[in-house]
């Protein structure tokens, strides 16, 4: 279990704390069009604001080259008010007068938000003098902000060594679950990884063949194992120069004592558009002028087995082409039936990453955690240590 100062080692009540939360939310006209980021802030901002600090937030929003007025986070005022149920101060920079003359303004239990972080260079490079320029600003560091974990900025790794700091609430929920299932897990241990490719999650797979006792691989990147195998996958989507790749995985599992599973049937059409001629087939009769685009019924059971015999589940991708029915049946399927388990408290279930969560739908909502973190999630499953997490740690 990962060790680090929490909201309850601090002295609240009238510091500035500079809160590192993630409002790198989705907008489409200047509206959010997903809250899920501000919510997952809102128990760390309550917990501060309640007791008598003077809440600072820092973010990152999109990625702007300098000051660029369509990458302010102003127009997150009025839904940040919203949903803290508290008029949100703003300073139209993160460092300097403009900043310092708003939190000089500030109350205990008042909350403001800083303008962009990567509207300086300073923080992608991690500029100690940008670090300490946003030091200056406050008495205590709290990151809540997993989902930036991965990259060490001076909001997600400098500041940590400057002022005394702490783990926010969302961040402690997520390092907890997420030990959960890897670090000390109920054995055995099954994971599940599908998407597009297997080129992106290379380090991924050799760090969980070691780890988990099976792993169920689907998408397309399926595809690419089933072609090392010396399966017929016609016109499917896969990477032909990752054969071997895939081959040394498949060693490294089996020299682990790791199960994978790869599927025996699927679901076919001549391609991937609304309305395709679908079909199911055993992968053994795949033509060659047809594309493999979700898992088949066998494969769905033989699953579904896997997860009867394992007591916790890590998820990460889609089992096939989701966005388009019926290729989200294989994926609806597993889903419903991990929620199924997770509820009935046969199964412990940690899901996150990329498309992961929308190809999850309302099933995801009902396992033991769902990760928002789309790059941070990755980099853990892929074991490496996240600057932003070990600069708490210190
Ligand atoms: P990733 O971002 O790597 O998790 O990949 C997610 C994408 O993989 C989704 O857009 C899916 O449509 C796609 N995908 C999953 N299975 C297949 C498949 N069998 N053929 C083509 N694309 C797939």
């Amino acid at each position: 279990m990962l060790l680090f100062p929490s909201l309850s080692d601090l002295d609240i009540r009238g510091k500035k704390i500079l809160l590192r939360c993630d409002l790198n939310v989705p907008m489409k006209e200047g509206k959010v069009t997903d809250a899920t980021r501000i919510d997952r802030s809102l128990p760390t901002i309550r917990t501060l604001l309640q007791k008598g600090g003077k809440v600072i937030l820092l973010s990152h929003f999109g990625r702007p080259k300098g000051k660029e007025a369509a990458f302010s986070l102003r127009p997150l005022v009025a839904p940040l008010s919203k949903a803290v149920g508290k008029e949100v101060h703003f300073a139209s920079d993160c460092v300097g007068e403009i900043a310092q003359q708003e939190i000089n303004r500030m109350q205990e239990g008042e909350i403001l938000l800083l303008e962009n972080v990567r509207f300086h260079a300073g923080e992608e490079k991690n500029d100690p003098v940008f670090a300490r320029s946003l030091a200056a600003l406050g008495d205590i560091y709290v990151n809540d902000a997993f989902s930036c974990a991965h990259r060490a900025h001076a909001s997600t790794e400098g500041l940590a060594h400057l002022l005394p700091k702490a783990a926010g609430l969302a961040m402690e929920d997520e390092l907890r679950h997420l030990s959960v299932v890897l670090d000390d897990p109920k054995r055995p241990v099954m994971a599940i990884i599908g998407g597009a490719k297997i080129s992106t999650k290379l380090d991924l797979l050799g760090n969980l063949c070691a780890k988990v006792q099976s792993l169920a691989i689907g998408g397309g990147m399926a595809n690419t194992f089933l072609a090392a195998i010396g399966q017929e996958i016609g016109t499917s989507l896969a990477e032909r120069n990752m054969l071997e790749a895939a081959k040394e995985i498949m060693d490294t599992a089996l020299a682990k004592g790791c199960k994978i599973l790869l599927p025996i049937d699927g679901v076919i059409a001549p391609e991937f558009r609304e309305g395709a001629q679908d079909r199911c087939i055993d992968l053994e009769n795949m033509p060659k002028d047809q594309m493999i685009l979700d898992i088949g019924p066998k494969s769905i059971a033989a699953l579904k087995e896997m997860l009867h015999q394992s007591h916790s589940l890590v998820w990460n991708g889609p089992l096939g082409a989701f966005e388009i029915p019926p290729f989200n049946r294989g994926t609806d399927a597993i889903a419903e039936e991990a929620a199924t388990l997770t509820r009935q408290g046969k199964l412990i279930s940690v899901a996150g990453g990329g498309d992961t969560v929308a190809a999850l739908g309302s099933f995801g909502k009902e396992f033991t955690y769902l990760s928002t973190a789309g790059g941070a999630f990755l980099e853990w499953l892929e074991g490496k240590e996240l600057p932003g997490v070990v600069a708490l740690q210190q």
